[in-house]
């Protein structure tokens, strides 16, 4: 395989496309010695099918906020690969969000879903529209206006998109809502369902529960735990709630989480009845860094900052891509940090993870610690064709195995003769060896 032609092309291709570019090539540097070890792979095209998606359909969004003024967005799907499963990821209403965005996260997302063992394939979509400060009446009005396009791309055995930035519990009802009246069905098409119409338990926190859970196994591999860890958290959204509120119950102190205006630190930790009042202010799409601090005495709230410059023993970037550059990097391990943990894609700059990697420090990509959102959602479908629930409990319990088999698989496909894991090499090699192989079965299509 020659990497730099590939990539070359690529970029003549898709000029300008950096997020998307920057994921494929570091997934092309891992497997180099795996299309030595497998001439069919190169023999039947795998790469030059696989960093393709497989279909993206945009759309336009027109809605009325509340004022009668009309807004279009433009919406997207991006089919990546359905090789072992149906296309299987997340929607981002965000307004950064563009194509190059999407190519990366489904593109990355092909090998997330192949680590969980599940059948699912990959997926990604989204628009540029901004919740923000938008009232519950605008959002639904928005969420059906992307339904009325997507839904016929999409279906139970086909594409069952979930949420991401931006999109939680009551984006995706209404969503549901709009899909089921057009289709007259009531299947598990979205995941992240309301729980009293085929959601499943700890869907909501499993992204942040099984980047903990992920992040435990690699602490054991140095004969360490969470308890009495300082751990540095960035974003509060999805993934950065349900992490902080693990990380305390095993005994981790978390100093800081944050948001795109800058960070609070809180040396007494955060949780409880802390996390409990940040949840309110999230759910009515409120500030929380800011706020955090005024009513916590001890906290300090640290403008147009991020939290990578603060002493921790653990951090987790929790927020959005390439969120934790070379700099931040050089401040986390010059102030002792020993493990970082993507619970977001892609947080970290190529720069940032050869930083990590150079001090030899824990380090495991978005695509390892984050699985554990798509994993359940997996575990949701299979709920919804059962037609039953499992309880808290049993999803825990799966989602926990899940976690522990991601993380030996990355031991095994990552582990270097001096012993050092590289998860990066681990995270990729594991989760395309079985796409390319399912793709090889299938012929060229
Ligand atoms: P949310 O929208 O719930 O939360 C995102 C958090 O990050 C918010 O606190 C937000 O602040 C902050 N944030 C967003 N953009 C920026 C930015 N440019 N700079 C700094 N902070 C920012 O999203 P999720 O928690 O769902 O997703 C977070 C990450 O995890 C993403 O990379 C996503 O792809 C990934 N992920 C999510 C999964 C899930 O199950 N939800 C599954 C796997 C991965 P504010 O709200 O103030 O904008």
């Amino acid at each position: 395989m020659n990497l730099e032609k590939i990539m070359t092309d690529l970029e003549k291709k898709h000029p300008g496309e950096v997020e998307y570019l920057q994921a494929v090539r570091e997934v092309l540097e891992s497997i180099q010695d795996v299309m030595k070890e497998y001439p069919q792979f190169e023999a039947k095209g795998i790469i030059e099918r696989i960093v393709e998606p497989d279909r993206v359909l945009t759309f336009k969004v027109p809605w009325v906020d509340d004022n009668g003024k009309v807004h279009v967005n433009i919406g997207y799907r991006v089919q990546y690969n359905n090789a072992i499963g149906p296309y299987k990821g997340g929607i981002r209403f965000h307004p950064s969000v563009n194509l190059s965005i999407l190519k990366f996260l489904g593109f990355e997302q092909i090998f997330k879903n192949s680590l969980t063992s599940l059948p699912m394939g990959g997926g990604k979509g989204g628009s540029d529209f901004d919740p923000k400060g938008r009232s519950d009446a605008e959002i639904m009005r928005f969420c059906q206006s992307f339904m009325l396009e997507l839904w016929r791309l999409i279906g139970p055995e086909t594409d069952v998109p979930a949420g991401d930035i931006g999109v939680g519990g009551k984006e995706i009802g209404y969503m549901y809502g709009m899909y089921k009246k057009l289709t007259l069905e009531h299947v598990g098409v979205l995941t992240g369902k309301g729980l009293n119409w085929g959601g499943s338990l700890i869907r909501p926190e499993a992204t942040g529960f099984g980047a903990v859970y992920f992040t435990q196994e690699m602490l054991a591999t140095r004969g360490e735990t969470f308890k009495g860890k300082k751990v540095v958290v960035s974003g509060f959204g999805n993934v950065a709630w349900g992490a902080v509120s693990k990380v305390t119950e095993l005994g981790g102190k978390v100093i800081a989480i944050s948001g795109p205006d800058g960070y609070v630190h809180d040396p007494d930790g955060i949780s409880g009845e802390k996390i409990k009042y940040m949840q309110v202010l999230r759910a009515s799409n409120q500030d929380i860094v800011k706020p955090y601090a005024t009513e916590f005495p001890g906290a300090t709230f640290v403008a147009g900052k991020r939290p990578w410059e603060l002493k921790c023993d653990v951090a987790m970037p929790c927020a959005t891509q390439n969120e934790l550059n070379k700099a931040d990097a050089e401040a986390l391990v010059a102030n002792g940090v020993f493990c970082v943990a993507e619970g977001a894609n892609m947080p970290c700059t190529p720069e940032a993870i050869e930083i990590f990697h150079r001090a030899k420090i824990l380090f495991a990509p978005g695509k390892a610690v984050n699985a554990g959102g798509v994993a359940t959602s997996g575990l949701e479908m299979s709920q919804n064709s059962l037609k039953l629930n499992w309880s808290r409990e049993e999803v825990d319990e799966k989602l926990h195995t899940i976690m522990r088999n991601i993380h030996s698989a990355c031991v095994k496909y990552g582990k270097r003769e001096d012993g050092y894991i590289d998860y990066v090499k681990g995270a990729n090699v594991a989760g395309f060896i079985k796409v390319a192989n399912a793709m090889v079965d299938q012929g060229v299509v």
